[in-house]
């Protein structure tokens, strides 16, 4: 069986990763999610064990000494955390996965699993990523204000990315996303095995 592959998705918060996420989940229900484990708290709407799981920073630490995370990270106050086991798992079985997480996380997964293929999401501008934070209605104007501030330096880490997809609309934005897992999927390395014959 052809092992699963893993694509990293990171962009600044309010960018429209999980908007587009979901998009692209809708139209590929094959493709599944990493959730990750993070101590901040809920917000309206999310779903323990779908959005995330929300533990605590004692836990987190459990983790980390028990070598459970593929990657983590600190992020405007809270820790981060991608689970390594339940991700073996679902690409032993030839389950693509998606992570979204932010740019510390995805350069550590780089490191650690060459293979993975690593997509930076960019806003049409940066003021459309304030105004799409604050239309959100769910971020305190403080924390706003220290998303801002990371998402510069997230855009930064932008070119040490495979890929970089323009989020000026939903639809298109999913496309991009698809055609991307589309190409990486007819990389001449995973392809070879149908030219044998010739030899
Ligand atoms: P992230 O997961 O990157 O933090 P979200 O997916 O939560 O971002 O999106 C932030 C806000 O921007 C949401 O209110 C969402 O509906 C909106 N949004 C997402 N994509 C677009 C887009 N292409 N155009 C306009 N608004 C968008
Ligand atoms: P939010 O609090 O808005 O859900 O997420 C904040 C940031 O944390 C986003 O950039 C998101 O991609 C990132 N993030 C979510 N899960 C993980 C994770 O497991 N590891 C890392 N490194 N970042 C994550």
């Amino acid at each position: 069986m052809v092992r699963g592959k893993l694509y990293v998705l990171s962009g600044p918060s309010g960018v429209g990763k999980s908007t587009a996420v979901h998009e692209v989940m809708r139209r590929h229900p094959t493709l599944r999610f990493s959730v990750s484990v993070t101590t901040r708290e809920m917000r309206p709407g999310e779903v323990e064990g779908e959005s995330y799981y929300f533990i605590s920073r004692q836990r987190f630490q459990e983790l980390l000494d028990n070598d459970a995370l593929l990657e983590h990270a600190e992020y405007v106050g809270n820790c981060y955390g991608t689970p390594e086991e339940p991700i073996d798992r679902m690409l032993e079985q030839g389950i693509d996965v998606l992570l979204d997480i932010e740019p510390c996380g995805a350069l550590q997964v780089q490191k650690r699993r060459p293979d993975a293929t690593l997509i930076f999401m960019a806003a049409p501008s940066f003021s459309e990523i304030e105004r799409r934070l604050r239309g959100r209605g769910d971020t305190p104007p403080d924390k706003i204000e220290a998303r801002l501030e990371r998402a510069r330096w997230e855009y930064q880490q932008a070119e040490k990315y495979d890929y970089i997809v323009v989020n000026d609309d939903v639809d298109h934005a999913a496309a991009e996303i698809e055609a991307i897992m589309l190409a990486e999927k007819c990389r001449a390395c995973l392809r070879l095995h149908y030219l044998k014959e010739a030899k």
